[in-house]
């Protein structure tokens, strides 16, 4: 098997257009290309935005000279201001000649969409010679790859649909062919562990350079991204599968996805290959679950009934929560909680339930702190609950996103039942006198230490 050892190369992004720098449009190539470029390996170093000026972009093309491939984007359109292509012919100090081929085939586009050609339109023909020219299947200009004195120019034009598609179909080979490495990424995605402790526990592995592990903090998830460079598609694909594979046994069952999917992507599938559905009831949610479940497409296989019980009557009447449970408890408490997820279960008639009912804020209730939030799911034997002290999320979305996640990943152990990732059941016919949070909690308790850190 061989790894890529061969150094990567350093580019950077230069886009072209006044209308960049007055905030009339937003820079979207830039973000497709950086985005696109380090996928195939390309470290970005810089991007500058530089408007249709002669002197600057000279200037500009002159400080690229620091990259081995500058990718450069926008003005090469037909009217007078469109200046990149001449200003790089001038800078790398190469003659432009009009190319016959290119000619004909923007003759071509105006002949098949029945418009006379405008005159000027003939200058987006010229080229350098010994160029690469990729054709613009949607537009009339077309990109260009000029290599001059070990570095590479690539031109590609500013509409950012016929920028993609030129990137896509021709750029990405072109630059693929010039690293001669292939790179294969595997998202790890973790619920259940912060970032610090992520990191801590794969230690000397985010080291490494080929492979590499990276940590990226997402909102109450966890990213870890493997990449590894071979020469092929092939070597590439095993050594980040092994060790995604290493990554995955040491952080254990917190993993809930090998390929980037979503946690609601992935409890849909388990609960659709398992043939169990789910219903919910939500209070301080407010349907976020059911939002969240019903994101994914095919949802419906699974997914039949959805519940906002925001107000205790509404918990008393649809879901049959006790009133002694909501006056002796209140609505935000364990009993609540589980009363909630039987509750809608039996309404429902299918096979889990799912009740959440807390404290989002910004205000304390029931004299209980923000961020205080009790997950509940009942198969109709068993029901198990989880208490959350989300304060330190300080915001009402986060505390509900945090909420729903809980719920979706409490489903999801519960189908992938690895031992002891889903103890401490209790039966569903526990008095809710019995049910003490210190005993029956504890297990769930998740820790209000950095479940995310963001940067
Ligand atoms: P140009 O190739 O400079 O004539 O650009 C044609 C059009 O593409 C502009 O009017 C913009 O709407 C769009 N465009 C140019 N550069 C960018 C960019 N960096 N990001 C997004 N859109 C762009
Ligand atoms: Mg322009």
């Amino acid at each position: 098997m061989k790894l890529a050892n061969n150094p990567t190369k350093n580019g950077e992004i230069l886009c072209v257009g006044t209308e960049l720098l007055l905030g009339d449009i937003l820079n979207t190539n830039a973000q497709f290309l950086s985005r696109e470029a380090s996928k195939l390996g390309l470290n970005i170093y810089y991007e500058t935005v530089v408007g249709d000026n002669e002197d600057r972009l000279l200037k500009a093309l002159k400080t690229a000279e620091r990259s081995d491939i500058i990718l450069i984007c926008g003005g090469l359109g037909p009217t007078p201001d469109d200046i990149t292509r001449d200003t790089v012919a001038k800078a790398l100090g190469l003659p432009l000649h009009k190319d016959d081929g290119i000619l004909k085939e923007i003759e071509d586009y105006y002949r098949r969409q029945n418009r006379k050609m405008p005159k000027d339109v003939s200058r987006q023909a010229e080229i350098v010679p010994d160029c690469t020219v990729f054709q613009n299947r949607i537009g009339t200009a077309p990109g260009l790859a000029i290599q001059k004195d070990g570095r590479h120019y690539i031109l590609m034009p500013g509409p950012p649909r016929e920028l993609t598609r030129m990137f896509e179909h021709d750029i990405a080979p072109y630059l693929k062919k010039l690293f001669k490495r292939t790179l294969v990424s595997r998202d790890l995605m973790i619920f259940g562990m912060g970032e610090s402790e992520v990191a801590d526990k794969l230690g000397a592995l985010l080291d490494g350079k080929n492979p590499t592990v990276a940590t990226y903090a997402k909102l109450s998830e966890v990213l870890v991204r493997v990449t590894a460079a071979a020469e092929t598609q092939e070597d590439a694909e095993k050594v980040a599968d092994a060790t995604a594979k290493t990554v995955q046994k040491c952080l254990g069952d917190v993993v809930y996805s090998q390929n980037g999917e979503s946690l609601a992507f992935q409890t849909v599938s388990l609960l659709k290959q398992h043939c169990l559905t789910v219903a919910t009831a939500e209070s301080c949610t407010g349907g976020l679950l059911a939002s969240y479940l019903t994101d994914i497409s095919g949802a419906s296989a699974v997914f039949k009934t959805g519940i906002v019980s925001y107000a205790n009557e509404t918990k008393a009447r649809l879901l049959g929560v006790a009133p002694e449970t909501l006056n002796t408890f209140g609505a935000v408490s364990a009993q609540t909680a589980a009363a909630m997820a039987e509750g809608v279960r039996r309404s429902d008639g299918g096979n889990l339930g799912v009740g959440i009912t807390g404290v989002a804020g910004p205000e304390p209730s029931e004299g209980k702190p923000v961020g205080l939030v009790f997950v509940s799911l009942s198969d109709g034997k068993t029901v198990w609950i989880r208490k959350l002290s989300a304060a330190y999320l300080e915001d009402r979305e986060r505390v509900r996103h945090y909420a729903a996640l809980t719920a979706l990943d409490l489903i999801r152990r519960y189908i992938s039942a690895t031992p002891g990732n889903l103890s401490g059941g209790i039966p569903v016919d526990t008095p809710p006198e019995k049910i003490t949070p210190k005993e029956h909690l504890s297990d769930f308790e998740i820790s209000a230490k950095n479940p995310t850190e963001e940067r």
